[in-house]
């Protein structure tokens, strides 16, 4: 049984057997995404990604096979989006809010006897919190919470969607708008797009968000060309509904590999 979590019947629900059932929850956010793109970009691809987990499993007879149920749980709209709070429109919960939220859904399902739960990470900030709450439920309520990426964005394939200069597209990028284009294209005006690049430090250095030292990154380290607050990454100028449909398909792949690979072990 593949299905929506909220569809079910409490007599339906009764019947279900938790131990051989997955319940993945989509985690999203409201979040500036640029110019161009809708707030609630990472929430709609969140929603469009279970959509398609959902039809990938079902053609999958290897899948269907494995004898798994998988229920996907409505997307959690809101995130740990401090790093966006202040553009206009960005609304987060506090990190100690997200932590009860996520650990309070394990809680609720662990309490009808579900052994495992899989947190869709639809934005990237809502990671570490989903990390914790992992351990954590683990620990004290016995359940495994595994993570799955929602975006494929280092798949060669979504890779070759990338326009030729545009190097450093992630967040409110040319993908990220793009697979929005994908969804409903009339939520995203590319005609107020605006690329964004790294601010420089005073001594005229990158600020660096890798290797062995870190700073993780907040919206204004991305500026304009006039060294404006942007907030995104790179340039999405080119994006189009077409080159969505492909960076959405292949992460609805890569998403829908994750859960047989879990299927397997559970
Ligand atoms: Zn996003």
């Amino acid at each position: 049984m593949i299905k929506e979590y909220y569809t079910l019947t409490r007599l339906q629900m009764e019947q279900v057997d938790k131990t051989k059932t997955l319940v993945i929850v989509p985690l999203g956010a409201v979040e500036q995404h640029g110019n161009q793109a809708p707030l609630g970009t990472d929430t709609l691809i969140a929603g469009e990604m279970v959509k398609r987990i959902r039809a990938k499993l079902q053609e999958d007879e290897e899948f269907l096979k494995k004898d798994v149920n998988v229920l996907t749980f409505p997307v959690i709209p809101v995130g740990y989006s401090v790093e966006h709070q202040n553009f206009c429109g960005s609304v987060t919960f506090k990190p100690e809010t997200y932590y009860h939220v996520l650990y309070d859904i394990c809680d609720g399902l662990g309490r009808h006897g579900f052994k495992n739960i899989v947190f869709l990470i639809c934005h990237g900030g809502n990671r570490a919190l989903a990390e914790v709450v992992s351990r954590q439920a683990r620990q004290d309520l016995g359940v495994k919470v595994f993570l799955v990426a929602s975006g494929a964005f280092s798949s060669p394939r979504v890779k070759a969607t990338v326009s030729p200069g545009n190097e450093m597209d992630f967040h409110g990028g040319e993908m990220e708008t793009a697979m929005v284009m994908a969804i409903d294209e009339s939520l995203v005006d590319l005609e107020t797009s605006a690329p964004g690049h790294h601010r420089y430090t005073r001594k005229g250095k990158k600020l660096s968000f890798g290797g062995s030292v870190a700073l993780p990154w907040m919206g204004e380290d991305f500026v304009t060309e006039e060294d404006l607050p942007i907030g995104i990454g790179g340039d999405p100028k080119g994006a189009t509904a077409e080159k969505g449909e492909i960076i959405l398909d292949e992460s609805a792949n890569e998403a829908a590999q994750g859960i047989i690979e879990i299927a397997e072990i559970i």
